[in-house]
């Protein structure tokens, strides 16, 4: 006959197992120990000698090191002594294959840039394989300076998200539409059966967001910008296009429409959430509020801006206005890098200088325009941009022990101002570490630079040099 003991002592039992295993540190896949965290989060939570726990593509927490070591048990660790640790940088606004073509030619205004040596460079040199290339080189790049996200605009974007992904980064890719016969599209019909076909390839992908990309209003007609905009509309996918980027746009837009080029494509319909203008220089105050009203994203491209003399991005009104605004390096041929904490530092120091007021755009702006702010312009804020639990876990560190970075009294003060994308230590992109201790993991970065090479010296053959 049983007693009721044995069934007491059983509960007891579990009971203590149950309470062992609450207490037992949970495994998890990577933990991220010992940096300064810089969480970017909505309460600016710095958390020296921090740690991040990461479980599959997610963040499970962040906390003081102590604190996360007792919770947690990672399968592998990166030691971020010395560093700061942050979220992975968004890059708003790039054209990747173009670094093919950086520094081919220079210090020339923009739409002389653009007809004269860039599209007769793309139309000689634009291929699959270019496009290929041109990408891994890009990748290469924004992994070793801490870019874990970019959006593109570019031709054969099939090309670039299957090598986006390879090389495990985030993409808001844009398949380009413009109105001339180009490498990958004879019309802008082509195009658009091709964006589609990108569209229904890759929607779902957990890295790869596709996009339509329509180039800009200078570069297409009403009828095609329309029909861009509602394919995106239709898979609900983002729109990227250039926006007000130079005074040669507003004057096509005044002579060809009578309007701003703001003002051209709220006519047109084309404005609303998804979409991401790249540059928005030359707005008035009113075209401003119309970008707010339609909730459209703006990517702020500081040095490309410089470089080819298009004029200042009023910044202080957009962020004073609740535009979402995002950083950007334009692609490589008007940069001349994709060093995102370069864009960082030129963004404030280019509003401090405009506005003669040094507190136009704090470290901590600009750190948030290359981080959450980014996220929010690509609409992509709930799952990137800061160090929070359950958002994915993408995230970068940086040297902060050598000579140019000591002393350190302000981690976020020396993100903007004092690091460089080579202090990028690590990089980890949806839980995963393509780099570690500057060490690409997955890319041949010998390869990558030598095939770049060779594509180089076919560039050069296909357009002439710049005359300076
Ligand atoms: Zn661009």
């Amino acid at each position: 006959m049983r007693t009721r003991l044995p069934a007491v002592a059983a509960i007891a039992f579990v009971a203590v197992v149950a309470l062992s295993a609450q207490n037992a540190p949970r495994d998890v896949d990577l933990i991220v120990t010992g940096g300064t965290v810089v969480t970017v989060d909505a309460a600016g939570r710095v958390i020296e000698n921090g740690a991040v726990a990461i479980d599959g593509a997610d963040i499970a927490a962040v906390d003081t090191a102590a604190a996360i070591a007792k919770q947690f048990r990672g399968r592998e660790t990166i030691d971020a002594s010395g560093q700061i640790v942050l979220p992975g940088l968004i890059n708003t606004h790039t054209h990747a294959p173009m670094v093919l073509y950086r520094g081919l030619a220079d210090d020339l205004p923009l739409m002389e840039w653009l007809n004269n040596y860039i599209f007769p460079a793309e139309s000689k040199t634009v291929s699959p394989e270019f496009v290929r290339a041109g990408t891994r080189l890009a990748a290469l790049e924004m992994i070793e300076s801490g870019t874990t996200t970019f959006a593109d605009m570019y031709y054969f974007e099939e090309e670039i998200a299957r090598e986006t992904r390879s090389a495990g980064l985030r993409g808001v890719l844009g398949q380009t539409v413009i109105q001339f016969p180009v490498a990958d599209a004879k019309t802008p019909a082509d195009a658009l059966a091709r964006a589609e076909s990108f569209i229904n390839e890759f929607k779902g992908d957990p890295l790869i967001t596709p996009a339509v990309a329509p180039h800009a209003i200078y570069t297409l007609d009403g009828p095609t910008l329309r029909a861009a905009r509602e394919l995106s509309k239709r898979h609900d996918v983002p729109t990227l296009i250039h926006l007000a980027e130079s005074r040669d746009e507003t004057k096509v837009a005044e002579e060809r429409h009578a309007s701003s080029p703001v003002a051209y494509l709220e006519g047109l319909g084309f404005l609303g959430p998804g979409v991401v203008g790249a540059h928005g220089v030359w707005v008035s105050d009113a075209d401003i509020q119309v970008l707010k009203r339609h909730n459209v994203g703006i990517a702020h491209n500081p040095e490309s801006n410089m470089k080819t003399a298009s004029g200042v991005a009023p910044i202080p009104k957009y962020l004073s206005a609740g535009v979402s605004i995002g950083l950007a390096t334009d692609g490589a041929a008007s940069n001349n890098d994709l060093d995102m904490f370069e864009a960082m530092r030129i963004a404030a120091l280019l509003a401090k200088h405009e506005s003669n007021d040094p507190s136009t755009m704090s470290a901590r702006t600009a750190l948030e325009m290359a981080t959450i702010r980014g996220a929010r312009a690509l609409g992509m804020e709930g799952r990137i941009g800061s160090l929070e639990p359950k958002k994915r876990a993408d995230l970068i560190t940086v040297s902060v022990s050598g000579a140019r970075q000591t002393p350190m009294y302000d981690p976020i003060s020396h993100l903007v101002y004092v690091i460089h994308g080579d202090d990028v230590r690590n990089t980890v992109v949806n839980g995963k570490v393509l780099m570690r201790d500057r060490n690409v993991l997955t890319l041949d970065a010998t390869a990558v630079i030598a095939e770049a090479r060779s594509w180089a010296a076919k560039v050069r053959a296909a357009v002439k040099p710049a005359a300076n």
